[in-house]
């Protein structure tokens, strides 16, 4: 293209205002519209899994694509409703982070969310509701967290990756889900983090927030939200944040199990986390938390040596409510797993079990409790 010179750059910008245009002078482009700016943060998983041909839908190997290339492989469209940076936090499967790392991805959220509009969280599936929950439990901002992953790899015919990372991109660049703490876009569909979990090994629709259900869907341009998470009602106020502010922990967290019951269970792995210094450990009982005669004595021994416990139930839904019983917390309808971040923080904070009961059956609970007037 001809340089413009100086006279009639002068000459068309006054054209330009004189009719009220924006078309900007150097090489005579229309101005972009500003979009918002989403932070992605890549830890690895299926989604960035690159498989051994096109077909091998169950065979490949995750945690391989860098976050960079896979959100270049979304342009140019992806420019046109965020204005996107990646960082690459780990690349992995999710199964293999620990606590410690948690505590970074926490922090990296935080950080990212101060100089962007909505941060996007790439992980495998496999435990995707626990990196959720503890991220809705831990990050401090009230601005969009929206985790996405997939079921098959990249690289196959087919494949859910692109499109989950795009509608992800496009939810939180959307702004839709401020105060709503962290949430999951997989498959089109919108989960809670406190209540989604992934429901099947394979099938692209395994996470599913059973009966509180999904909290909407990203249908192409159109962000359809149909409930918000129960904390929503403290939005813009101190008390949307969770009492759960990692800078003000001890270096090391508090550790936390889980045993399972089952018929004639045994005691022996209570006994052994307790031995190894298990501050607390989650039940995972039968039906209404019920669990075996031996894991109920191995639990007293445990309550005696000061372990805490969290009552949960493993039949995948329902509620344990809470009967002051010394030393074991009913959990509400937290799975096992999610209870054990939320009591893992819990002591963290204190050893007072009766403010640990109040956050188990309060915090971010599904029910909306309407005020006396
Ligand atoms: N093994 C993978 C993981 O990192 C599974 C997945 O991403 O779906 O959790």
């Amino acid at each position: 293209m001809r340089k413009l010179t100086r006279r009639s750059t002068v000459l068309f910008t006054l054209i330009s205002l004189a009719l009220g245009t924006t078309a900007s002078v150097a090489g005579a482009e229309p101005d972009k519209k500003p979009v918002p700016k989403v932070a992605v943060i890549g830890t690895g998983g299926t989604i960035s899994g690159v498989s051994k041909n096109r077909v091998s839908f169950q065979d490949y190997e995750s945690g391989k694509l860098p976050i960079s290339k896979m959100v270049d492989d979304l342009k140019p469209e992806v420019d046109t409703v965020a204005d996107v940076t990646t960082e690459q936090f780990g690349n992995k499967g999710s199964g293999s982070y620990s606590i410690a790392d948690y505590r970074r991805l926490t922090a990296t959220v935080d950080q990212a969310l101060k100089t962007n509009d909505a941060v996007v969280v790439t992980t495998g599936t496999d435990t995707m509701e626990e990196f959720a929950y503890w991220l809705d439990l831990t990050v401090r901002s009230d601005k969009p967290v929206v985790l996405t992953g997939s079921m098959r790899p990249w690289t196959v015919i087919g494949t859910d990756a692109p499109a989950n990372l795009y509608n992800a991109i496009h939810l939180a660049a959307s702004g839709k889900t401020t105060c709503y703490g962290t949430v999951l876009m997989l498959n089109d569909q919108i989960q809670a983090a406190r209540e989604v979990r992934k429901t099947d090994a394979l099938r692209m629709d395994t996470f599913s927030s059973g009966a509180s259900g999904e909290l909407g869907v990203v249908d192409q341009d159109n962000i359809r939200l149909n409930r918000a998470p129960a904390r929503i009602q403290q939005c813009g106020k101190k008390t949307w944040e969770t009492p759960f502010d990692l800078d003000k922990m001890g270096k090391t967290l508090p550790r936390v199990e889980i045993a399972y019951s089952y018929q004639d269970a045994g005691g022996e792995a209570i006994k052994a986390f307790a031995d190894a210094g298990a501050d607390g450990v989650v039940t995972a009982g039968t039906g209404a938390g019920g669990v075996s005669p031996q894991m109920s004595a191995a639990r007293k021994d445990a309550v005696k040596n000061g372990v805490i416990f969290a009552s949960t139930t493993r039949t995948g839904s329902g509620a344990v409510y809470d009967k002051n019983t010394d030393g074991v917390i009913g959990a509400d309808d937290l799975t096992p797993q999610k209870a054990r971040l939320l009591l893992l923080l819990s002591l963290a904070k204190t050893d007072d079990q009766n403010q640990i009961r109040t956050w188990f059956s309060t915090l971010g609970a599904a029910q909306f409790i309407t005020p006396r007037r």
